[in-house]
């Protein structure tokens, strides 16, 4: 199986970078990459003042996969993610919701083995491993890997994870993929403003879809499709993935605009991924309550 090393890596997503990788639709394929912080943060004497910001919050890519073609869809389907040895979570002033309230940086160091992450002596997590970047070219323009919008880029939402389906809008030839940012836990908002930042490896398989065109990315799970949107408020991020989530409804159910409304408060959640990030993202959660209701 192809491992597509953590060597070449984008700090942009825009429609003109060149391919560094190629795969085929349909192949099945290994990514590492280093976290957020490329690797600096290697004790915890290493605060997150000390490290070069410029080299932070890179993706591994672009893959070019053959045969995506502007218009396509994309599926990203994440069939698994191993974890180092260690995590890195930060504080620093100004960092996350409650970052008013720190006043020294303070990095601390996670080990990571036997299913959990090591938080401290008395406190063990499970792991729950996602992924924090995913995206492709954008339609036009150009974003920081650290920016999620309609590509995709720095989602932060834990649904990224194996076993999940991602899908994309294909705005240039071949997608443009490129992952990183890997979190070995999140939670939902993100809200101190880190995950447990970690190196990796993903296994992804890529499939390029005629039929079904989307505007921004939709995660499919086992229990759901989920609309994603990220927009500089909640309430722009949210109304934005209502809208995708009702027009799935009346095209899938052959409904005219009031009944999916109606559908989407009566069985649809709004959730949100994380709100730290330049743009807020969240996702509106349909369940698979109708067996027309079963993919995107
Ligand atoms: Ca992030
Ligand atoms: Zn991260």
């Amino acid at each position: 199986m192809k491992i597509i090393p953590k060597d070449q890596v984008i700090f942009y997503f825009n429609t003109t970078n060149r391919a560094n990788y190629t795969v085929e639709d349909g192949e099945v394929f290994w990514v590492e990459a280093d976290d957020c912080y490329s690797g600096q943060i290697t004790d915890a004497s290493v605060k997150r003042t000390d490290i070069d910001i410029s080299i932070m919050d890179c993706a591994v890519g672009p893959i070019h996969v053959r045969g995506a073609c502007p218009g396509d869809t994309l599926c990203v389907e994440v069939l698994a993610i191993d974890l180092a040895a260690q995590g890195v979570m930060v504080t620093s002033k100004g960092l996350g919701v409650l970052g008013d309230r720190i006043t020294q940086p303070d990095t601390k160091i996670i080990p990571v083995h036997d299913g959990f992450a090591h938080f401290s002596d008395r406190i063990k997590l499970p792991l729950s491993p996602m992924i924090g970047v995913m995206g492709v070219a954008p339609k036009s323009g150009q974003f920081h890997c650290a920016v999620p919008h309609d590509h995709g880029a720095n989602l932060d939402t834990k649904l990224i994870r194996a076993g999940s389906r991602v899908y994309f809008p294909v705005n240039v030839e071949g997608a443009g993929l490129a992952v990183g940012d890997i979190h070995a836990c999140m939670g939902d908002g993100e809200l101190s403003g880190t995950g447990i930042e970690i190196a990796g490896r993903m296994c992804l398989k890529t499939t390029v879809y005629r039929d079904r065109p989307i505007q921004r990315p939709v995660i499919e799970t086992l229990d759901g499709i989920y609309f994603l949107a990220s927009r500089t408020t909640l309430e722009e991020s949210i109304q934005t993935a209502a809208a995708d989530a009702v027009e799935f409804l009346m095209k899938k159910l052959e409904l005219n605009f009031p009944d999916a409304y109606r559908l989407l408060s009566a069985i649809c959640d709004a959730q949100i991924s994380e709100v730290v990030d330049d743009n807020v993202t969240v996702r509106l959660h349909c369940p698979k309550f109708d067996t027309r209701i079963q993919t995107l």
